[in-house]
C-alpha cells in the first residue's frame, strides 16, 4: 500500500441496466477524492459480460455522470477491449507458476459438488490439476486457475473497514481465464486497475471479499496493491437494503423528478460521509474536505426529506442564469415542452423571486406560472374562487391608479395599501384576486415581485382582462 503516487481513482460500473444511485455515490466519492488532491478520476465500463452488457446501459451511465457533473479524465475505457491483455496476464501467471491449467470438465466438478453436498463435506473444489506434471496434460480444453495459497490468511488493510482477515483455506483456486479464452471478472478488474495506475479503490463493501482474491493476483504478479476503501451500501429509510419499494433507485429518475444536480451531489456526499456537523456545502467545499477518514462504517439511510431540504437550499443559493440553464435541461429530461424566447426572458427576470422555498424544479415552475403563461390568463379552480364580483370591482378601481406611476415597489406599496383600506379589506384580501388575475394561481411570488417582473403594461392588461 502506498499513496506516494499521484492519486488515481476510478468508477467501474457494469452496464447491465440503469445507473443506480449507489453507483452514483461511489463515483462521486472517487471523483471528490481525486479532484480534491489534484489527481485523476477515470471511467471504466465493465462490459466483459457480453450477454448482460448493453450500449443503452452504457449511455445511461454516461448521462448520469454528466448530469451530476462528474467529469472523468481521458476516454471511458471498455473492459472488453482489454481482453487480450487479460489473457496475456493469465498466461504470465502460468509462466510464473502462480496459476495452472485445469482440465476438469463441468460434469466432473458438478459430480464433486453433488457428492460433497450429500456427504456434508466442504464443497470447495480442489482441482487435481494444481500440482499435475505438465507431461500428463491432455490435449483438451482447459481453464486457467490461480494457484491460491491454501494456508494462512489474506489480510486486507481497508481505509474504511480497518483490518479484515480472510482464511485462505476457505478460498478456492479461482478461474482467471475461461476455456474460451475470456477473462473472469476477478482477473480483469485487477489487470485494468493495475494498467490504469489506480492508487485507491473506493467501492461498495459488497466487493470486500473480492478484495481478498484480488490481492492474491496483485501479489502473484508482484504489483503494488491499491489502497482499499470499501464503503457501506445505501439502505432505505427503514434500514433495509435499498430497493425500488423505497422509491427511486435510478439516477435519471432523480433528474426527471427535478432535483438540482448540486443538491444531489451535496446529499450523496453526506450519505455515508461526514465533515463535522456540516450538512449544506458547495461542491468546491466537498472537494476540499472529502477524505476516507470521514466515511462511516454503518450503512447510510436514504432520507428524502433531507434530500429535498438540501436541494431547496441549493436552488436558493444558485446563480440565476445557471439555474435557468439547469431548468431547461430538466424540461428536456422530463419530456416537457421547451421554453420559447419570451418565456426564457421573463423567467430570467423572475428567477430572483422564484428561488426561495422551491425544493425541486417542478416547485419552481409552479411558482413561475405567472411568468410562463400569456394573456388571457386562465385561473385554475382555486384561484378562480378569489375572482368574485366584489373582488373584480376592487381590481377595477385599482387599475387606473397604476397608470402614470413609476414602477417600483416603493410607489406600488402605498397604492395597494390605500385601495385595500378604501374598500375596508386587509391587504391579504386584495392579494388573492391579484394573484388570480396576474398568475391564475394561488401559489405565486409576492404580488409586488409579479408586478415588477411583468412590467406596467402587462400588469394593467392582465388586470383589465380579469375585470
Ligand atoms: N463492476 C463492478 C460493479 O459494477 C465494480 C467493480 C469494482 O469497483 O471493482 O459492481
Amino acid at each position: 500500500m502506498s499513496s506516494a503516487r499521484p492519486v488515481i481513482t476510478r468508477i467501474a460500473p457494469s452496464p447491465t441496466g440503469y445507473m443506480h444511485i449507489g453507483t452514483a455515490r461511489t463515483a462521486l466519492f472517487n471523483w471528490l477524492f481525486a479532484r480534491g488532491r489534484g489527481g485523476k478520476f477515470l471511467l471504466r465500463i465493465e462490459d466483459t459480460d457480453r450477454e448482460r452488457s448493453t450500449p443503452e446501459a452504457t449511455d445511461a451511465i454516461l448521462r448520469g455522470m454528466k448530469w451530476l457533473g462528474l467529469d472523468w479524465d481521458g476516454e471511458a475505457v471498455s473492459q472488453f477491449d482489454q481482453k487480450d491483455r487479460h489473457a496475456e496476464v493469465a498466461h504470465e501467471m502460468l509462466a510464473r507458476g502462480a496459476a495452472y491449467k485445469c482440465f476438469a470438465t463441468q460434469d466432473e466438478i458438478e459430480a464433486f459438488r453433488q457428492a460433497a453436498t450429500e456427504q456434508k463435506t466442504s464443497t470447495l473444489y480442489r482441482s487435481p490439476w494444481r500440482d499435475a506434471d505438465p507431461a500428463t496434460h491432455p490435449d483438451a480444453p482447459y481453464v486457467i486457475r490461480m494457484k491460491a495459497p491454501q494456508t494462512g490468511e489474506t489480510v486486507i488493510e481497508d481505509a474504511v473497514q480497518g483490518t479484515v482477515t480472510f482464511r485462505n483455506d476457505l478460498l478456492d483456486d479461482m478461474i482467471v481465464l475461461r476455456s474460451d479464452g475470456t477473462p473472469t471478472y476477478m482477473l480483469a478488474v485487477v489487470v485494468d486497475d493495475h494498467d490504469m495506475g489506480i492508487t485507491h479503490v473506493i467501492r461498495g463493501d459488497d466487493h470486500l471479499q473480492n478484495a481478498a482474491r484480488q490481492t492474491m493476483v496483485y501479489t502473484a504478479m508482484g504489483w503494488e496493491i491499491p489502497v482499499w476503501a470499501h464503503i457501506p451500501l445505501i439502505f432505505g429509510p427503514d434500514g433495509k437494503k435499498l430497493s425500488k419499494r423505497h422509491g427511486a433507485t435510478g439516477v435519471e429518475e432523480y433528474q426527471v423528478m427535478g432535483y438540482p444536480a448540486a443538491g444531489m451531489r451535496n446529499y450523496l456526499t453526506r450519505l455515508g460521509w461526514s465533515h463535522g456537523d456540516d450538512e449544506f456545502f458547495t461542491t468546491e467545499q466537498a472537494k476540499e474536505w472529502f477524505n476516507l477518514e470521514g466515511i462511516g462504517r454503518a450503512p447510510a439511510r436514504l432520507d428524502f426529506k433531507k434530500l429535498e431540504n438540501l436541494c431547496g437550499q441549493h436552488i436558493a443559493a444558485s446563480d440565476d442564469a445557471a439555474l435557468l440553464h439547469e431548468l431547461e435541461a430538466y424540461l428536456n429530461a422530463a419530456g416537457l415542452p421547451p421554453l420559447n424566447g419570451t418565456q426564457r426572458d421573463s423567467l430570467s427576470r423572475a428567477m430572483y423571486c422564484l428561488k426561495d422555498r422551491a425544493k425541486k424544479f417542478p416547485d419552481l415552475i409552479e411558482k413561475a406560472e405567472f411568468a410562463l403563461n400569456s394573456r388571457p390568463v386562465v385561473p385554475d379552480e382555486a384561484a378562480a374562487k378569489s375572482l368574485d364580483s366584489v373582488s373584480r370591482g376592487i381590481l377595477k378601481s385599482l387599475t387606473p391608479r397604476l397608470q402614470n406611476v413609476s414602477w417600483t415597489k416603493e410607489t406600488l406599496e402605498p397604492i395597494l395599501t390605500e385601495v385595500a383600506a378604501a374598500n375596508g379589506i386587509g391587504f391579504g384580501k386584495l392579494a388573492a384576486p391579484l394573484r388570480a388575475a396576474l398568475a391564475g394561481r394561488t401559489a405565486t411570488p409576492s404580488v409586488y415581485d409579479m408586478m415588477l417582473v411583468l412590467g406596467q403594461d402587462e400588469t394593467i392588461a392582465r388586470l383589465s382582462d380579469a375585470t
